[in-house]
């Protein structure tokens, strides 16, 4: 689609931290808004203050965009626009608008400045408040108002889409555009992102960096989806939004005045179903990092030669359980994690909830116990359990013959519980789990019947 040149808005962060949520935001909506009207969406680095501006701060900005799939259409850094600044401080100083005192200072007209804000509606200052206020500390060194006028000047932002923290700038930088007889740009303040507690969202609340989300686990679909809705709503309750349907449905008019409400839960339950629909091959490929991070599979890597027609020498990597030398396939994993898929909240719990797949559980016996069942009950049970599963040759330790044959011997206790769960128990540990079919399947029939070996052992 043609791009309208008559759009065009910015992000422009300054690389002096981790990418906030609140800034995450920030760019969001200036990226839907962009797309929505075939505008531009600039990318502009504000990395005048050499001291506090890092790289890595901007890497790590860069790469939240792209983690979330907000690509950017141009880009710029300050810090090469020097001498674009130096100009326009020079005009100042010399039409008497500016003047130097250890730094150059705006002279404020003292006067009354007023702008509509497209979420906020008209806004007044009375700019003698304000007094005379700093632009550069030297001609090579200009500060954030006046930069950010200079530039969204030069770079022909139509629209300025920021925090609502900037509101009390906008006035500065109004008089900044009428002192070199420019006309500003639309503003649009958005709402503060806030705590539960209704604070604004810091630290107290837990993670504010994108990065930190991204490690806990969050699939950036859930991230983009949630970050949306803080601020704004379709005027009506759908929730799901797809990046590509946000942009179809996003206009500046639905966003709200008020504070946003940071809900976590709210992105954990956005996350789930992110997760749901994700295909096993995907889910698994995301999972993977965090089970090799858990310590439970470790990546190995080696060269295996083919004829020159299958590629020579091609690298393979394979999974070892942990600490062992026994490969698990990526089959086997897309299975445990299928198994899990309906219970992972957020990747980064992927290694608590499938550890018992690779290594032993450690578990109170009395966990083993269905109900009011006797020790003398449970010892039968799993005696029972172990005998079945002796019999089942190697190739039939398959989830459909497993069930078939110890369904029907639990179905002969009346309760099938007395039967089914200390298996369960026995094989995962834990009182929450797939079930033992599915377990038994994964594990083989050399670890199943050792597991019931111990369990039998611990109770009796
Ligand atoms: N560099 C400023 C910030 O990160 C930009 C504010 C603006 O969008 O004008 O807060």
């Amino acid at each position: 689609m043609p791009k309208n040149p008559k759009i065009r808005v910015r992000f422009a962060p300054s690389p002096t931290g981790l990418f906030h949520v609140g800034s995450a935001r920030t760019t969001l909506f200036n990226y839907l808004f962009a797309k929505k009207n075939q505008g531009s969406f600039i990318l502009r680095i504000e990395d005048t203050d050499k001291e506090r501006s890092k790289k890595e701060f901007e890497k790590d900005i860069m790469d939240g965009l792209e983690w979330l799939g907000l690509q950017w259409d141009e880009l710029y850094y300050q810090s090469k626009r020097t001498k674009i600044y130096e100009k326009y401080l020079g005009q100042l100083l010399d039409s008497g608008k500016a003047y130097k005192r250890n730094i150059i200072w705006f002279k404020n007209p003292n006067k009354k400045v007023v702008f509509n804000d497209l979420i906020r509606g008209g806004i007044e200052t009375d700019s003698s408040v304000l007094g005379d206020f700093s632009l550069a500390k030297d001609l090579k060194t200009p500060l954030y108002n006046f930069a950010a006028v200079i530039d969204d000047h030069e770079m022909k932002i139509t629209h300025v889409i920021r925090g609502e923290d900037h509101i009390s700038n906008t006035p500065k930088q109004i008089l900044i555009y009428e002192a070199l007889g420019w006309q500003p740009p639309q503003f649009a303040h958005l709402p503060l992102i806030l705590g539960p507690d209704k604070s604004k969202l810091s630290k107290r609340h837990g993670a504010v960096s994108l990065t930190e989300y991204q490690e806990q686990g969050y699939l950036s679909e859930a991230m983009v989806n949630f970050m949306a809705l803080l601020g704004w709503n379709p005027g009506d309750d759908k929730e799901i939004f797809s990046l590509e349907k946000l942009i179809k449905e996003f206009s500046l008019e639905k966003i709200q005045k008020g504070g946003a409400i940071f809900n976590i839960e709210k992105l954990d339950w956005f996350n789930k179903h992110y997760i749901r629909q994700k295909s096993t091959d995907e889910l698994t490929t995301l999972c993977v990092p965090y089970l090799v991070e858990s310590g439970l599979i470790k990546p190995v890597f080696s060269t295996k030669q083919y004829p020159p027609a299958y590629g020579g020498y091609v690298l393979e990597q394979k999974y070892l359980i942990a600490k062992t030398k026994e490969e698990i396939s990526g089959e086997k994993l897309k299975k445990i994690i299928s198994l899990e898929r309906e219970r992972i909240k957020s990747l980064s719990e992927v290694g608590d909830l499938t550890e018992f797949f690779f290594k032993e559980p450690k578990y109170k016996a009395s966990l083993l116990k269905w109900k009011d069942m006797t020790k003398k009950e449970i010892v039968e049970s799993l005696d029972l359990s172990l005998s079945i599963l002796c019999d089942v040759k190697d190739g039939n330790f398959k989830i459909e013959k497993l069930k078939e044959i110890l369904m029907k011997t639990a179905e002969k206790f009346g309760d099938r519980g007395k039967l089914l769960w200390p298996l369960r128990v026995a094989l995962s540990g834990r009182d929450k789990s797939p079930g033992p079919f599915e377990i038994a399947e994964i594990l083989g029939k050399e670890k199943t019947l050792k597991r019931i070996k111990k369990a039998i052992s611990t109770t009796s």
